[in-house]
């Protein structure tokens, strides 16, 4: 008989007075923690198999239910704590490889909080956003760096490809097969109302989301799932996925059993098989080959749409920057370290890469000082959490910022990081019909329109905090940050003063 090494992570707490044994709980538990003991005429749950997802608690009709994290802690000390003790326990049970999802959880520096943004006082005065105009539309791709006249002196008004966008962020990738058919469709049907993005990931398009092709971006990775002529002609914008902010250096794994028929069909590839997209492009060994696949890319869409490259933030990241740049990219989408994903390995997610904001400053400072700034739009992810998030990000210089892990918060999740199972219990990151159909797409939809309309009402309040009135005015304009405890290279990179300078 195999014995429990370890007492459960979390406990579950009935008030048997407040039970009324209605076995919702055991019917929402996709782990199947709950179940009704009958001769007991008692509801009784394995604690073993609970993840925290909060699906019973929120859904138990007389409020029965509690979890909580166990205090039967392990004999732990500074060196090894319960993480690390556990993980050692599992892998000597398994053999295998640890595998998670969404971000890094780490207690690295979240650069965004030791960030503080400027307010107009006097001189300078503040905008007020209800009663003036403020500009939050964005239009990503290449800009002239100069203006250009025809030979009969009339202002050459002509641009490349662009993404218009209503407000400076999108909803980044997250493809068909790691999420439902439902969490796509409200993140397609938002990103339409809203006049923003939302992305394909690496998955493909389902045929009925070919309606949304104007507001959607869609992905090419190294699998090249789902790739051919109709899919690139149907989005707004082609993005290239070199790398992703989870998982820098390797590439994705969609198990098998998540590969229904309809997965399947979008995909191109054998029902029930594994979908294993290689860690590099096998035709990109060099900027050459990158640019390459950037102009096969417009060529196969007659030169209509910006191509985006995606890059996970790592040590180098400036100076890939200014190869990507240079490669007849449009659009460069930088992902930092805490980005979300549907599975990774634990080992990578939680120690490779760099901070998105430390990328992100020093990508903008080399492009400016290569001169070749207005040759791309830079997009920005990798756990943007808040309107103020976004803003730090535009004035580090950004032009528009990725959403993920908020997004799918808006759905419903409840981070119990989990994903990797296939058995969200809040229909997200599962392909189970049964789970799905938990998530109603036009509630979906009508959270991510809430959570964005809310974000933009704010952007405005900052930007007229600051005395700007559009999100060009706010890109790049490092002097409305201040830094506080940080130390001196840190600011250096960031390219900010400490506050009181
Ligand atoms: S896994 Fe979720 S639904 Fe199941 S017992 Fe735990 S909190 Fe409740
Ligand atoms: S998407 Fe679902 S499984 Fe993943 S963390 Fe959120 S609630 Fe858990």
């Amino acid at each position: 008989m195999s014995i429990q090494w370890v007492y459960p992570e979390f406990e579950v707490i009935r008030n048997n007075e407040r039970c009324i044994r209605c076995q919702v709980c055991a019917r929402q538990c996709a782990n199947e923690v709950h179940c009704y003991e009958k001769e007991l005429d008692a509801m009784i749950s394995d604690e073993s198999r609970c993840v925290n997802c909060q699906r019973c608690v929120s859904l138990c009709p007389t409020h029965a239910l509690k979890i909580v994290r166990s205090d039967c802690r392990l004999r732990e000390n500074a060196n090894w704590n319960q993480d690390a003790i556990r993980e050692i326990y599992k892998q000597a049970q398994s053999g295998g490889v640890l595998l998670s999802s969404m971000g890094n959880p780490k207690p690295y520096p979240v650069y965004w909080d030791k960030i503080l943004i400027n307010a107009s006082q006097v001189t300078n005065p503040s905008i007020d956003p209800l009663r003036e105009p403020m500009e939050t539309r964005v239009s990503l791709g290449k800009k002239p760096s100069q203006v250009r006249r025809e030979e009969n002196g009339r202002l050459n008004c002509a641009l490349s490809p662009q993404i218009q966008l209503s407000m400076p962020v999108m909803f980044s990738a997250m493809s068909y097969g790691s999420i439902s058919y439902n969490a796509h469709l409200s993140l397609a049907r938002a990103a339409s109302e809203l006049g923003i993005c939302w992305n394909t990931g690496e998955g493909g398009l389902h045929q009925d989301f070919y309606q949304y092709g104007p507001h959607t971006i869609v992905q090419v990775a190294s699998g090249r799932f789902g790739v051919h002529k109709q899919y690139l002609e149907a989005g707004a914008a082609i993005e290239i996925k070199m790398g992703q902010g989870a998982k820098p250096g390797i590439g994705g794994h969609l198990p098998g059993a998540k590969v229904g028929p309809d997965v399947s069909r979008t995909r191109m590839i054998p029902e029930g098989s594994d979908a294993i997209s290689p860690a590099p492009h096998h035709d990109i060994y060099s900027i050459e080959d990158l640019r390459q696949l950037v102009y096969s890319l417009k060529e196969a869409t007659a030169y209509r749409k910006p191509v985006i490259v995606k890059v996970a933030a790592v040590h180098n990241i400036a100076a890939i920057a200014s190869g990507i740049a240079r490669s007849g990219a449009d659009i460069i989408a930088i992902d930092g370290f805490r980005g979300g994903t549907g599975a990774a390995p634990t080992r990578i997610r939680d120690s490779v890469g760099i901070p998105i904001e430390l990328a992100l400053a020093a990508v903008d400072q080399r492009l400016r000082d290569e001169g070749i700034r207005n040759n791309v739009s830079l997009v920005v992810g990798g756990s943007i959490r808040s309107s103020a998030d976004v803003v730090k990000a535009i004035a580090l210089g950004a032009d528009a910022c990725y959403i993920a892990t908020a997004a799918v918060l808006a759905l419903g999740c409840h981070l119990c990081r989990t994903c990797q199972t296939g058995k969200c219990n809040w229909g997200i990151a599962t392909q189970r019909p049964d789970l799905v159909k938990r998530l109603n797409p036009n509630g979906g939809r009508e959270r991510l329109v809430n959570l964005m309309t809310a974000w933009n009402h704010e952007i405005k309040e900052l930007m007229g905090g600051m005395g700007i009135n559009s999100i060009e005015a706010l890109r790049g304009n490092r002097l409305m940050l201040r830094g506080v405890g940080l130390n001196e290279t840190e600011l250096r990179i960031l390219g900010i003063s400490h506050a009181g300078e």
